[in-house]
């Protein structure tokens, strides 16, 4: 099943909560949902008002985490003192919750909260039946039953998923919900699928951090409503965003059915900053386009499931970018030479997936302009032409600034703790190779250039470092492609010998600028130096590049 045939259709769901001056300015229909995990109600009330203030259009309160809860008198102090529509769940442990009483306690619970005008209320299927028939055919026209079902093991196929959702419908669900565990990726697309094809109402959720994405393309595929924690580290399964990363970081407002998707392919990725770069940069510039982290196991089956041209650019990271280039229609040249790509675009006329390597133009840029401030201009064309330049690793970077050094004319020595990656690395860029434990011994003139790109000294191993201070000295100008933290020790103790430094960051940052391009068909430079809004986009790279803002999903035990 591939995401090919998804129709982009912006859907009716007739039951949405808020009227439409507070959905002005949006560009879906789908809700956003606080859930309130209190242990009071007292608690639950303060909460929900910090929802109201956050951005939330309606909020969940499960029932089931209240400790001595008194049903007659807590759900009506909650229902009367509402600030947003509310959803009630009271949901038993055989469906993952922690009310592990009476059931028909429970269930009567749930009637209480339609007696008393609760907006929404969640019952489970298992027991919808029975709950439908405990009604006794009573409308309640303000209050909307969501049927829900939660699958902890797996998601299902389209067939099943499919039928599920005909079952919950049948049952007479005023909305359907559907949860289910993503044990790959690729599973996200079975749900969008069935979400985006549903006649009613319906939130499809894919739980976990591969199934991420169903949290926020929601928006652009009809959901009814997303889930949202009020903080990272808070949430009621795996995978929810917070509410302030989902409006502010993810835009949700501004997806609609034709928002184009992007992301950074890796595994892991919950390190990744790039969602930081590129999401507030297409919100600067109007550009109709969401950037999300994609776990990935395979690169293959994951551009085969999301084939539609819906999904039209990505990075790629560690371990991928050389089962990104296999995966390529066609590949620029540098990318074929070095073996490896860092970004991916689709061909809207063709489908055809381009490869390319923008990792070295960020990082050679830089260096050459780091050597240009320090030396002054060099009359030939590149102030690398000619000079010594030592790369120390031969990984995927390493492999770039090789190339790149190459490219501009440079002699290049490769140094690497395994010697015969260094050595098949420097035969193809006609260079010479060194073990790194000979690298303090080689300084065969002044004034070289040396480019970590190692992982030695990056976080928390800041104290290490690839090369002696003593060595240093040897160099005109040091590189180091980790960026967390800014300042290696490596690049500090060649300021301390007087050498010229070129940050990680200005790499990453350099790299950005070549693939928003990319992902835009938008010149960065005319772009961003319109007037006075220069600097604000640069800023916002710079800023979130230098910062350490941690990712959606490094800050939660859960994803
Ligand atoms: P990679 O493909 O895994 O390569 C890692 C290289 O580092 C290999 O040559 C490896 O040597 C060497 N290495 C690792 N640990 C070592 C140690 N303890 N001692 C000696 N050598 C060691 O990784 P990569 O993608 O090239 O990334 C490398 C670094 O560059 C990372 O810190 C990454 O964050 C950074 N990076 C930065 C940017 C940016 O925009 N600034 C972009 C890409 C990467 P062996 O061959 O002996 O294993």
């Amino acid at each position: 099943m591939t995401m090919a045939n998804v129709p982009l259709v912006g859907k009716d769901l007739g039951t949405v909560a808020g009227g439409g001056g507070r959905r002005r300015g949006r560009k879906n229909s789908c809700l956003v949902c606080a859930v309130i995990m209190a242990k009071s109600v007292e608690e639950a009330l303060i909460v929900m008002w910090k929802a109201k203030e956050a951005g939330a259009d309606l909020v969940e309160v499960r029932l089931d985490l209240l400790k001595n809860f008194n049903p007659s008198h807590h759900l009506q102090l909650l229902i009367n003192n509402r600030p947003l529509p509310t959803l009630i769940t009271y949901r038993p442990i055989w469906e993952g919750g922690q009310y592990d009483g009476d059931e028909s306690k429970r269930q009567s619970t749930l009637r209480l909260a339609i007696e008393l005008g609760s907006d929404f209320v969640d019952v489970e299927l298992k027991v919808a039946h029975e709950f439908y028939k405990s009604l006794g055919g009573k409308k309640h026209e303000n209050v909307k039953i969501i049927v829900s079902s939660h699958n902890f093991e797996n998601t299902p196929s389209i067939e099943e998923l499919g039928n599920l959702a005909a079952t919950i419908q049948s049952i007479g669900a005023d909305i359907v919900k559907i949860a289910t565990t993503a044990l790959d990726i690729t599973d996200s697309a079975r749900v969008l699928q069935v979400l985006v094809h549903s006649k009613v109402p319906m939130i499809g959720i894919a739980t976990g951090e591969k199934g991420f994405m169903t949290r926020i393309l929601s928006a652009k595929f009809g959901g009814f409503l997303t889930f949202a924690s009020m903080e990272a580290g808070i949430e009621s399964a795996a995978g929810q965003p917070c509410i302030s990363d989902l409006l502010d970081l993810y835009n949700f407002r501004l997806i609609g059915p034709n928002t184009k998707v992007h992301g950074v392919i890796g595994n892991p990725i919950s390190h990744s900053k790039s969602p930081h770069l590129y999401n507030p940069a297409f919100k600067f510039v109007g550009f109709d386009g969401i950037y999300l982290p994609f776990l990935v196991d395979s690169v293959s089956h994951f551009l085969h499931t999301f084939s539609s041209l819906d999904f039209v650019g990505y990075s790629y990271t560690i371990p991928h970018k050389e089962d990104g280039l296999r995966c390529c229609d066609e590949v620029d040249p540098i990318a074929k030479e070095i073996g490896a790509i860092s970004c991916m675009i689709k061909r809207l006329q063709d489908g055809k997936l381009l490869g390319y390597n923008v990792d070295y133009l960020g990082a050679i840029t830089a260096i050459e302009k780091g050597l240009t401030e320090s030396i002054g201009r060099s009359k030939s064309s590149s102030p690398l032409s000619g000079r010594l330049f030592v790369v120390i690793g031969a990984g995927g970077a390493g492999k770039a600034l090789a190339y790149g050094a190459k490219v501009k004319g440079a002699r290049v020595v490769v140094a690497n703790r395994t010697y015969a990656k260094a050595k098949e690395l420097a035969k193809k860029v006609g260079g010479e190779a060194i073990v790194l434990s000979d690298l303090e011994k080689f300084h065969p003139e002044e004034g070289m250039v040396l480019a970590n790109t190692t992982s030695i000294g990056m976080k928390p191993n800041i104290d290490h470092t690839p090369l002696p201070k003593e060595d240093l000295k040897h160099y005109c100008l040091v590189f180091d492609a980790i960026y967390t933290p800014k300042s290696t020790r490596l690049l500090q103790e060649a300021q301390e010998v007087g050498a010229a430094v070129v940050y990680g960051t200005e790499m990453f940052i350099n790299q950005a600028f070549v693939q928003f391009e990319n992902f835009t068909n938008l010149p960065v430079s005319s772009t961003f130096s319109r007037g006075s809004s220069i600097c604000i986009l640069s800023w916002q790279f710079r800023l979130c590049s230098l910062v350490a803002i941690p990712s959606a999903f490094s800050r939660g035990s859960s994803v």
